[in-house]
């Protein structure tokens, strides 16, 4: 019986855990920042956490969180936990400063923080 020796792929990193401070939502990502290697010609407005889709052979990805602006706070995507508005911020955050976004702002994040109760 051979034993399988797994192939390393020099490419691949491996995976790294990534939890969201707002919810039990966790996950392992391969990439953080704007440029996955494994997703030829993509730019990300922002820095995520990005897992590869484990269902595409064509270099897809999915991205999973990423880090609020302005408490550092790792988040999903989730509209509960994160929103974006030209950067990534926790709801929290938005909530300490609601009178710095502009209303429609306002008013999707007050909706969400029903939501999230
Ligand atoms: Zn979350
Ligand atoms: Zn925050």
């Amino acid at each position: 019986m051979a034993t399988s020796s797994r192939k390393k792929d020099p490419s691949t990193k491996p995976a790294l855990p990534f939890s969201c401070s707002y919810c039990d939502f966790a996950v392992d990502y391969h990439y953080k920042g704007r440029k996955p290697p494994f997703a030829k010609n993509i730019l990300m407005l922002e820095d995520c956490y990005v897992m590869k889709d484990p269902f595409s052979t064509s270099g897809g990805f999915i991205s999973v969180g990423g880090m609020c602006s302005l408490c550092a706070r790792n988040v999903c995507m989730a509209n509960t936990c994160s929103l974006f508005y030209t950067q990534r911020f926790c709801l929290n955050c938005v909530a300490d400063r609601l009178e710095e976004f502009p209303q429609e702002i306002q008013q999707e994040v007050s909706q969400r923080l029903k939501e999230r109760g």
